[in-house]
């Protein structure tokens, strides 16, 4: 290792003096105490501030749009593939085999359970949800499954592979995949 690289390396525990873990907290400062001679400024010690900091996202749902305004509605939409007779159940704008535009379909609302899993951690927006259970629901004339959530089971013992379900919609959009849900049939 080079000299350089050695003073770059942070010092080991055992090389550091022993001392409390720092804190993000501090006390709230009304007086900052300021030179009269300016030349002196430059000289001064940085201050450190800290706030909270929240960011406010503007989305475009572009061309899945249809999809959102569809659960807004109470329907469901897929994607067909004319050429390829393919229907998508998670809308897919182009055809992934052929490579063609897909057209807008309505998919059944009644379907069944191909797969499940039940969740005990989630990302920060789910967490207090947890456990939550997920399904890929599978619907007559539809080649591709569906990831919803599944409510209304007390516990995955309660759940089945190929058990019916139908979707239930939120009655107040928020405009996200989560405004449908299935519920057992
Ligand atoms: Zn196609």
């Amino acid at each position: 290792m080079s000299k350089k690289r050695a003073r770059l390396t942070k010092p080991t525990a055992q090389h550091r003096d022993p001392g409390l873990e720092e804190v993000m907290t501090g006390t709230t400062v009304f007086n900052v105490p300021f030179p009269a001679d300016l030349s002196t400024l430059k000289g001064m010690s940085p201050l450190v501030i800290r706030f909270p900091y929240s960011v406010e996202y503007l989305h475009s749902y572009g061309q899945d749009s249809p999809f959102f305004a569809g659960l807004a509605n109470r329907k469901l939409l897929g994607t067909r593939c004319g050429p390829c007779q393919y229907t998508y159940a998670t809308p897919r704008l182009h055809c992934p085999a052929c490579g063609r535009e897909t057209d807008w379909t309505e998919l059944p609302q009644q379907g069944r359970v191909h797969t499940f899993t039940t969740c005990y951690y989630g990302s920060e927006e789910f967490l207090k949800e947890t456990p939550f259970h997920l399904i890929l629901v599978e619907f007559d004339g539809v080649d591709t499954l569906l990831l919803a959530r599944l409510i209304g089971v007390s516990g995955p013992e309660e759940i089945r592979i190929e058990m019916k379900v139908k979707a239930k919609f939120r009655r107040n959009s928020q405009l996200k995949t989560t405004d449908v849900y299935f519920v057992p049939a």
